[in-house]
């Protein structure tokens, strides 16, 4: 049995203590186990990060963007390598794996601009011979807590960003889908990368903890589920501590009386079933706008039902299993509790099985129609293939639906109507919204960012998180030969 281990100061650490299983959520069998970390280890990795923290800083920007550059190469060359890591710990479709690989690399990309991104500002004579000038720092060494579902992009977003800035950084991976976290940390070394620029260890909350509490840690960045963003913020906070927290979603599709009902209906599929309904950004929630209801689910019905469900490795598959055998059984009693409450489910495919995978941590496509916003199905993040239709008469009581949502990560309306997609792009309580689009996650050169219990924090992941990742400094000079001379006053400008 493969043993996953931490990746410490460039080399992988012979795990002491504690492991997990890592499975194949396709079969529900064990493929690995991963290493978790103590306290020793927490300190190694601390201490690995903070030596190799001046040098890199020190470096400068052009020569961090060509160790980046060589590292989106080798990324790119090991793109079907990474992808099937994904599938076999995740359990999502290759092609859909890949397609996360890529996102990852988009950022890279990205943090290969550092030399032009992360210039300060210089304002000449803004006093009487006297200048003004910004620079940007980076923090020392950031932390990196990343959520199951998207094991190398979210690792990318944060790393690449935090690193191309100047700031060593120290990975947590989930300990679902622990694999590809470690590659991606060879491959850094591979591209030039100066051991204890980029780490990586295991572990769960007692990790975390220790992480989080460690004096040498500057920065916390995390991506998860609500409860745990809001708990990592709070402590990382308490310290004094730079933290952004990205929680869980609830995204609604809305869809007007005017949209093509078949463009609504696929973009519905695609974004509440695919990856088994385990994105961030997935659409669980459709609103019907006066009286598209019926026409509506009838088209999601067809698809609901004609979705190939199997194991992520196999090609027919359109989606792959969930992620655990925890995470199937608290869908299934979400769906199963929902019909008790007399829920109207037009497709229940909760507990199908997949033929030669009995064992694994399928859940079919399930759509549930006439939900009202006062439904458990509706409040939680179900993080299933798992799709809600919940019928009102006007835009604005749609709007009123997501205003109301404990989250606010994305949205998105289907109109033909450039007067409500404009409302809609106006007063949608959500940090990401899409018109005509299912999935609005904007492309790298913006942010990834939602609202309300969405988020705890205030800067974006991407473009947004430079500012994350450096810290500001104002440099006020005088040259001029006349410095000399007591002054008690504050005097203006
Ligand atoms: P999770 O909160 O269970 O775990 C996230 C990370 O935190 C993992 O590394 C895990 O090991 C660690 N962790 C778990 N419990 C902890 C605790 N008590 N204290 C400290 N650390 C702990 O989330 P998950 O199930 O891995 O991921 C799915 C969730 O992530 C969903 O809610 C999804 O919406 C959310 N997500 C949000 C975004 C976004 O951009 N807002 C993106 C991706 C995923």
């Amino acid at each position: 049995m493969t043993t996953i281990s931490h990746w410490i100061d460039g080399k992988s650490i012979a795990p002491t203590g504690e492991t997990l299983p890592v499975l194949d959520p396709a079969t529900g069998k064990t493929v690995a186990e991963v290493a978790l970390a103590d306290t020793d280890t927490v300190k190694q990795v601390v201490a690995s990060a903070s030596a190799a923290f001046p040098a890199w800083r020190d470096l400068p920007a052009s020569r961090r963007a060509q160790a980046l550059y060589t590292f989106r190469e080798l990324i790119r060359d090991h793109q079907d390598e990474l992808a099937e890591m994904i599938t076999r710990e995740h359990g999502k479709t290759l092609d859909d794996a890949r397609g996360e690989v890529a996102r990852g690399i988009d950022t890279v990309e990205l943090a290969c601009g550092v030399p032009g991104l992360l210039k300060g500002e210089t304002s000449e004579q803004s006093g009487r011979n006297i200048d003004t000038i910004s620079t940007l720092h980076p923090l020392g060494v950031v932390l990196g807590i990343t959520p199951f579902n998207f094991p190398v992009m979210i690792p990318l977003m944060m790393a690449s960003i935090a690193i191309a800035a100047g700031n060593t950084f120290i990975l947590k991976p989930s300990e679902q889908d622990p694999s590809s976290a470690v590659r991606i940390a060879e491959l850094a070394k591979e591209a030039g990368l100066p051991d204890g620029v980029f780490n990586v260890v295991h572990g769960r909350q007692q990790t975390v903890e220790a992480l989080i509490d460690d004096p040498e840690v500057a920065g916390v960045s995390f991506v998860g589920s609500t409860p745990v963003a809001h708990s990592v913020y709070r402590r990382a906070a308490a310290a004094g501590k730079r933290v952004q927290a990205f929680g869980g979603a609830k995204n609604h599709l809305v869809v007007m009386p005017d949209a093509s009902i078949e463009a609504a209906a696929d973009a519905i599929s695609s974004a509440g079933f695919g990856a088994a309904g385990q994105r961030c950004m997935a659409i669980s929630v459709a609103v019907a706008v006066g009286g598209v209801g019926d026409e509506l689910v009838a088209a999601l019905k067809k698809r609901a039902e004609a979705v190939v469900v199997g194991p992520g490795y196999d090609g027919r598959s359109e989606i792959g299993p969930v992620v655990s055998a925890a995470a199937q059984q608290r869908i299934r009693k979400i769906v199963a509790d929902a019909k008790s409450a007399g829920a109207d489910v037009v497709v229940d495919r909760s507990t199908e099985q997949v033929s030669g995978f009995e064992d694994g941590f399928f859940i079919g496509p399930t759509l549930v129609d006439h939900v009202t916003d006062s439904d458990d199905i509706y409040r939680t993040e179900v993080f299933g293939p798992v799709v809600s239709v919940v019928r009102v008469d006007t835009l604005d009581e749609a709007l009123q639906l997501i205003h109301d949502h404990e989250y606010g990560n994305g949205a998105s309306i289907f109109t033909n109507s450039g007067g409500a997609a404009r409302k809609f792009q106006r007063e949608a309580c959500a940090g990401m919204v899409g018109i005509n689009v299912p999935i609005p996650v904007p492309v790298a050169p913006y942010a990834v960012a939602g609202w309300k219990n969405s988020v705890f924090g205030d800067t974006g992941l991407n473009n947004a998180a430079w500012k994350f990742f450096t810290q500001p400094k104002y440099v006020t000079s005088r040259w001029d030969e006349a410095v000399s001379g007591i002054d008690f006053g504050f005097r203006p400008n």
